[in-house]
């Protein structure tokens, strides 16, 4: 889908695997340290040096986000933003919004042009699919109408159910 002069995307993948993507985000944890899920995988790509390079970085606070180098992966910089836990961290919609927003925000202060997000808070977070799905797509939605930098963003998803439901919400958005 063309939103203004940006491009969205949902493809099923990696979000590790990326080679053509300047910037990718990281559903992290407060200490942007290995953990689970995306963050893991990420970290294990990344090489340790990623997580030395974080400590400096840490704590950051649910809906925030900072930008480190990409270290062993294919990519220039990794967004590291924190999600909120479904039923815990309340307005949960604003702080799942405020982590697409900001994280886009500091992709364009950094001039990137390419940037690539997980399904944030819908994994150990325990946010419903569905619902952090809706958000996801109309807070990048919104920002790309006044994208500057920004021409691509692109959603990874790891299932096929997943990637199913946000192919058919991005046909359907306007
Ligand atoms: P959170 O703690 O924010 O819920 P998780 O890492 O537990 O984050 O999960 C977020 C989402 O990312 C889930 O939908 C999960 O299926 C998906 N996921 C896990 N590993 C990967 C990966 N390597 N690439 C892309 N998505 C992934």
């Amino acid at each position: 889908m063309k939103f203004g002069d940006v491009k969205i995307e949902a493809i099923k993948g990696d979000i590790t695997k990326q080679d053509d993507i300047e910037a990718i985000v990281n559903a992290a944890n407060a200490q942007l340290q290995m953990g689970g899920g995306v963050a893991g995988a990420i970290h294990a790509a990344a090489g340790k040096e990623l997580a030395e390079e974080t400590k400096s970085l840490a704590p950051v606070r649910v809906g925030e986000a900072v930008v480190s180098g990409g270290h062993n992966l294919p990519n220039k910089y990794i967004i590291h933003t924190l999600g909120p836990v479904y039923g815990f961290n309340q307005p949960e919609e604003e702080f799942l919004a405020n982590c697409y927003k900001n994280s886009l925000l500091v992709a364009e202060e950094t001039n990137i042009k390419s940037i690539a997000f997980p399904a944030i808070s819908t994994g150990a977070f325990g946010y419903p699919f569905e619902a952090a799905t809706e958000i996801a797509l109309s807070t990048v939605r919104d920002f790309a109408k006044e994208a500057k930098s920004i021409q691509l963003i692109r959603f990874v998803l790891f299932s096929e159910k997943d990637f199913q439901h946000y192919h058919d919400r991005l046909n359907s958005i306007k």
